[in-house]
């Protein structure tokens, strides 16, 4: 048996496992990060619109601070993320920002004097003050109340992985790419490292580590039609599920991006709408601003997809051999815009498409339609990163339920969540670690990897399906258009149910199905084979918290109960699975609105008076206005502590300076 230790071990080396790795690293414990692929080839560098973080250097940006992120955020997250969470994340997004321009994210940069944009359909000149030349530049992205997405082009995620991995490994964390972990290693509700297989010899190790952190990023894969790239398969979500003891959160809470191009799914990044791009029907007419007055295009994205879903099923889709699409527009920017800020977009076009969206007229524009996007669910832990039911065991980024999204994320907030998380909860890691000590149990350790072991034997040993019946891949289709159909943008109790007894029916089937590859090396049938066990029980634990969640929330839209409710599900969803059981078992934790710092009211976009309100608001509401009237004195930052006192490691205290206003 080989065994390998650390002092933290992050699996995962996207942006929030390297981030963190980097904290752990620098406090002087030795780290390793594991990856399927090379780390630079995360799913992270394909984000293209940018990184949000309330600078407030540009002109469209003026005005802005850490209480309109907050506020954007929790009223895009429809008052479902964890409040003191998200208000860590928005103090700390902007020394995010400015540390990784320290290590060289090449940022676009502001340049003084008059500058030609697209508003509304409508061409308009912005001029830049003579002092803000040069500090980094913003868009209008996320339906955000400010410009506030900093961006370099659209290869955002590309620069700001590359300089984090490059800062990854100048602090020496010692990194294994092809390497999949597979079980996590627990004793006595604490976790001390996982299971890993050798994806070239198939040879399994087992990772032994103090803290173990889970940053696999999102489980995209489990749907049809994704933005998210083949890695995106949720195993360590799916790892934590099968302790038993380690809980899901919100699973359900999945987000569908507007602009997903059609059929490929490669995504188009909302910064085309928020450069000003436009969305179109089959007759060529801009339709949003009938259905979103105020935020037109720029509304959250569950909204734009959802409108957009609708406007297809009035008869306004294009069709197509894939499908009934619509038309994203961006030529009215113009060729010298999409040419130097959205390059990436149209290289995308031009390999995947066959057009150029700078033509102009229809000839340009780019066939569109919503796809899954965004898991804001995945390994729920509490502000600390950490699981509360797992000792030991954290989670940042895409894998986690941090919770500062709730059930719709804002575009731009995910890969500053990344850093961010991996700044603050690389911090509480490196705290754990000092101040628990490891005793390690070598049988114990043996024993889990023979679990495992026995895991790939069942499998080898199982009938080989003849012709006509379900392998593997084709119980991974059946999922994925159960998931789509009956999981996706619109959902009702009828359907969702057959969805569930379908899933669970095709899990017991995959459990008794074989495959015809028997090597335990390079073998990819086996991988599909393993990991599907994983990605089931996370398509079930989804499809389990929508169908008995009856609200209309965020992304997750019921037909047979279309109010936000208040009143009887503000609530996060928590998620346990038995070994050797079928179902997982569902739980809830309350939200408190005593403690919220903004009570739940309208998001400011969507359906209004939609929602089953609580009683407790109204009370939290005067609470609050009692303490600003009786504080008259105190500037935002008092008052806001007065309201709602945040948590966040003392290293990241410090108030953020602005142009023009120091730390007002
Ligand atoms: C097309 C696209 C564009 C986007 N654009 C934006 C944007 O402009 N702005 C924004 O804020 N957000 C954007 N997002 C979202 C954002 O990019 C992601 O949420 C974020 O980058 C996820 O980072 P991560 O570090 O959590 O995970 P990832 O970058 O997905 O990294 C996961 C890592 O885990 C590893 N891994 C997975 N499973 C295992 C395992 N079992 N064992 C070992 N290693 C494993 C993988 O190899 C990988 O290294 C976009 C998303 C998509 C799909």
């Amino acid at each position: 048996m080989r065994i390998k230790y650390s002092d933290v071990l992050v699996i995962g080396g996207g942006l929030a496992g390297l981030r963190t790795a980097i904290a752990t690293q620098n406090r002087g414990f030795e780290t390793r990060v594991l990856s399927l692929v090379p780390v630079k080839r995360s799913h992270s560098a394909a984000a293209q619109g940018g990184m949000q973080a309330s600078l407030a250097n540009n002109v469209m940006g003026k005005g802005d601070n850490e209480d309109v992120h907050f506020a954007d955020t929790v009223k895009g997250s429809d008052w479902a993320c964890d409040q003191n969470v998200a208000r860590m994340f928005t103090h700390v997004a902007p020394k995010a920002i400015r540390e990784l321009a320290g290590w060289g994210v090449p940022w676009s940069r502001v340049r003084k004097g008059d500058k030609s944009i697209v508003r509304n359909g409508e061409r308009e000149t912005i001029t830049e003050a003579e002092d803000s030349h040069g500090l980094i530049d913003s868009r209008d992205f996320g339906g955000t109340k400010k410009w506030r997405t900093n961006f370099t082009s659209d290869a955002t995620g590309h620069t700001m992985l590359y300089a984090v991995a490059n800062e990854t490994m100048r602090v020496g964390v010692d990194i294994k790419e092809k390497k999949e972990a597979v079980q996590l290693i627990y004793k006595d509700n604490q976790c001390f490292g996982a299971v890993v297989v050798d994806l070239v010899d198939g040879s399994m190790t087992a990772y032994v580590a103090q803290a173990t952190v889970i940053a696999t990023g999102g489980y995209g894969r489990i749907y049809e039609s994704t933005t998210n790239a083949i890695i995106c398969e949720g195993t360590g979500q799916g790892m934590a599920l099968e302790t038993g003891i380690a809980q899901l959160g919100n699973m359900e809470a999945v987000q569908f991006h507007p602009t997903a191009i059609v059929p490929s799914g490669i995504l188009v990044t909302e910064g085309c709408r928020g450069d000003g791009g436009v969305l179109r029907d089959v007759d060529g007419y801009r339709f949003m601003p009938d259905y979103e007055p105020e935020k037109k295009e720029l509304a959250s994205r569950d909204v734009v997809s959802r409108r957009m879903f609708e406007h297809i099923q009035k008869g306004k889709g294009v069709p197509s051999p894939y499908g009934d699409h619509l038309w994203l527009d961006i030529s009215i920017l113009g060729r010298e815009h999409i040419e130097k800020n959205l390059r990436d977009v149209q290289d995308i076009c031009k390999s995947f498409l066959g057009i150029d969206p700078a033509d102009k007229g229809k000839k340009g524009w780019i066939p569109v339609r919503p796809m899954q996007h965004y898991s804001m669910g995945g390994v729920k832990t509490n502000y600390k990163g950490e699981s509360p039911t797992l000792k030991g065991l954290f989670a940042v980024g895409e894998a986690a339920n941090w919770d500062m999204h709730g059930f719709n994320r804002l575009g731009g907030n995910s890969v500053a969540e990344t850093v961010v998380s991996g700044m603050i909860v690389g911090e509480y890691v490196a705290d754990f670690c000092e101040s628990n000590k490891l005793e390690i149990d070598t049988d114990h350790i043996e024993e889990t990897i023979r679990d495992f072991d026995r895991q790939i034997d069942e499998i080898l040993a199982n009938p080989v399906p003849k012709d006509g019946e379900l392998d593997n891949y084709k119980i991974r289709t059946e999922m994925r258009k159960i998931m789509m159909e009956k999981v996706g943008i619109f959902r009702n109790g009828e359907d969702m149910q057959k969805g569930y007894d379908e899933l669970v029916e095709l899990y017991k089937t995959l459990l008794k199905t074989g495959i015809e590859n028997k090597s335990k090396s390079a073998n990819p049938e086996l991988r599909v084979a393993y990991r599907m066990r994983k990605m089931m029980k996370l398509a079930i634990v989804a499809t389990k918290g929508a169908l008995d969640r009856k609200e209309s929330r965020g992304a997750h839209s019921r037909t047979d109960f279309t109010k936000r409710d208040d009143a009887n599900w503000l609530k996060r969803t928590l998620a346990n699975w038995e070994k050797d059981s079928f179902e997982p078992a569902i739980s809830y934790e309350d939200l408190d609105i005593m403690s919220m710092e903004i009570p739940p009211g309208f998001r400011g976009y969507g359906v209004k008076g939609n929602t089953i309100e609580n009683s407790v608001t109204a009370e939290r509401e005067e609470q609050i206005k009692k303490i600003r009237e009786a504080n008259p004195e105190m500037d935002r930052h008092q008052i806001q502590k007065e309201i709602m006192n945040f948590d966040l490691p003392e290293k990241y205290r410090e108030k953020n300076e602005r142009l023009g206003i120091g730390t007002e």
